[in-house]
């Protein structure tokens, strides 16, 4: 017996087979049989360069950007490190030192 692969988003071992496609009954993921091994979410966070991010990656700012809900100012430059990738808009999720935790759209970052 082939043992099924466990879900590549939420890593259930729950999958099940349907029609070719391998179906996750926990997030409802569904993904071909065959592919390639996708340890990780299919998506891939750019940079203002093209370049792929990573978590853990440090990435300076391209542009001043406004802090939401203060008058204060990203400025261009501003090191950022230990970034996360998240969902969304926003799919920058960092701390900076004394701003403290924010987003960050990829688009206005590149990787130091
Ligand atoms: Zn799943």
């Amino acid at each position: 017996m082939s043992s099924l692969p466990q879900c590549p988003l939420c890593s259930s071992a729950f999958t099940y087979e349907d029609g070719g496609m391998y179906v996750c009954p926990e997030c409802a993921h569904e993904w071909s049989q065959g592919g390639e091994e996708n340890t990780d979410a299919a998506r891939i966070v750019r940079d203002s360069n093209g370049n792929v991010l990573q978590d853990g990656d440090t990435v300076t700012v391209i542009k001043d950007l406004k802090i939401k809900g203060s008058s204060s100012v990203l400025k261009v430059g501003t090191k950022v490190k230990n970034i996360r990738l998240i969902e969304g808009d926003h799919d920058i999720d960092c701390k900076i030192d004394g701003i403290g935790a924010m987003q960050l759209k990829s688009e206005f970052v590149k990787k130091a």
